[in-house]
């Protein structure tokens, strides 16, 4: 290690991102002696070693034992703490643009049924219902429905007593009406990550390490604090946080940070239920299966005007009730690693008042706020990147990785196959 982290200079033995530019071949001639051979001979070896444990990591995994690989699970966490465990849980193949993207997420989803009822992930079809309050939001919905079609999306309109019907919460004194798909999916975000890598452990002889920090990886191994781990391909998917193995792959990519703000309201009381995950107008603006509604540069003008405080801070709002009755409430999006933080109070409060605007919760406690953060790049979903032999470092970019991780993992897999 102590080539790894630079000698014995001003800073030895400290972790110094700068200092982690691998060449595994000269380190490995320059430290072989006696007991780091035996260290060495002892390593644990794999075909691939996969960083992160979240959902691209795990989709990772399976793909690359059923390629037949032995495949090892590297995580800093006692259990997956990124991204993955801090979402909604929504599997949005209602919010594709049709074409690829929408094939995509099928093609995820399937994956996901096939290991939900291997794993015993509980998985339930909620459906999405988006809700309109005034017109300009009616009218794109309108439009979303008559383009559903053609497009190869399953939308019902739906007016203001229909929508009230699928989700009782709605207030009848605000909202117009919905647009209601059956295409969404919801997982118990935490408890979902857990089995699937129990069950990958289990049924595919997946190695987990957890509590497991790489520290830098190159050709041919990883180095962690609990050693080394040999490997014949490393694939990182450490979410937004692979800056500090490959700073200056990272810095190219152009690729950014999104800080999510969620909250979660206390369990409402028996027997009451949300229905669909529900979603506000803010959302029809981000959703690229909308991109194309001619009425959507009105919607923007309106929100402009009447919501820019919400626009500020990039506030889409979704609402989504978990297995214990509570509800989870979200989104704030802020952009950039450096960016001045928000005030997060004055976030909660818009994100409560567009909620309130539209649903009426029994109980409305807040008993969690969480910040989420994934990597951004406008336009793109994914970015994979090369930043040293042997390794490939591939991360989500539009935020919806629990929808699409499974199709982008097995591409991974199959170019690395390939390559082989
Ligand atoms: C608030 C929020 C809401 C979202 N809602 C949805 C949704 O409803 N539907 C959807 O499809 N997507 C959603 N997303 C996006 C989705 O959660 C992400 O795209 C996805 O989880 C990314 O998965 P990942 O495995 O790449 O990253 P992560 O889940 O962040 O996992 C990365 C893992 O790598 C580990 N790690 C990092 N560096 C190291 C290291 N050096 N050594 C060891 N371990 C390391 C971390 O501990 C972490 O567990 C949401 C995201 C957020 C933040």
């Amino acid at each position: 290690m102590t080539a790894l982290l630079g000698g014995r200079g001003k800073g030895y033995g400290r972790y110094r991102p700068e200092a982690m530019r691998l060449d595994v071949p000269r380190i490995r001639r320059a430290t072989m002696g006696g007991r780091q051979a035996q260290k060495e001979a002892k390593m644990q070896r794999y075909d691939l070693a996969i960083v992160g444990g979240g959902i691209l990591g795990l989709a990772h995994a399976l793909h690359g034992a059923r390629a037949g690989l032995r495949v090892a699970v590297l995580e800093r966490g006692a259990r997956a703490d990124g991204a993955s465990v801090r979402n909604f849980g929504m599997l949005a193949i209602v919010a594709q643009r049709p074409g690829a993207q929408l094939d995509s997420a099928r093609a995820a989803l399937s994956t996901w049924q096939e290991v939900a009822a291997a794993a015993g992930i509980a998985m339930r079809r909620a459906g999405c219902l988006f809700v309109a309050r005034h017109d300009a939001e009616m009218t794109v919905l309108e439009e979303g429905a008559a383009q559903a079609g053609s497009q190869g999306h399953d939308f019902t309109l739906l007016d203001a007593e229909a929508a009230h019907a699928r989700a009782p919460g709605l207030r009848r004194d605000t909202v117009l009406g919905g647009l209601y798909s059956p295409d969404a999916w919801k997982l118990d975000q935490r408890g979902a990550l857990a089995r699937l890598s129990d069950w990958l452990a289990r049924a595919h002889g997946v190695a987990f390490h957890f509590g497991t920090e790489v520290l830098a990886a190159g050709e041919g191994r990883v180095e962690t604090a609990a050693g080394s781990f040999g490997a014949d391909h490393v694939v990182l998917c450490g979410g937004e946080d692979f800056a500090t193995l490959f700073p200056d792959a990272w810095a190219q990519s152009g690729v950014d940070v999104c800080r999510l703000q969620m909250l979660r309201t206390a369990p409402q009381p028996a027997g009451w239920r949300l229905g669909p995950f529900v979603l506000g107008g803010l959302s029809l603006a981000r959703y690229d299966a909308f991109a194309d509604c001619p009425g959507l540069p009105q919607l923007r003008a309106h929100q402009q005007a009447h919501q820019a405080d919400a626009l500020a801070h990039g506030v889409h709002v979704i609402a989504a009730q978990e297995e214990d009755g509570s509800v989870t409430l979200g989104d704030s999006h802020h952009y950039g690693a450096d960016a001045a933080p928000a005030d997060p109070a004055e976030v909660d409060e818009i994100i409560l008042r567009e909620f309130g605007g539209m649903l009426d919760l029994p109980e409305p406690a807040i008993a969690r706020r969480w910040v989420g953060r994934y990597a951004h790049l406008p336009g793109q979903e994914v970015l994979t990147l090369a930043p040293a032999k042997g390794v490939t470092a591939v991360t989500v970019t539009n935020g919806q990785g629990m929808t699409h991780g499974f199709t982008i993992a097995a591409r991974t897999i199959a170019g690395i196959v390939k390559q082989a």
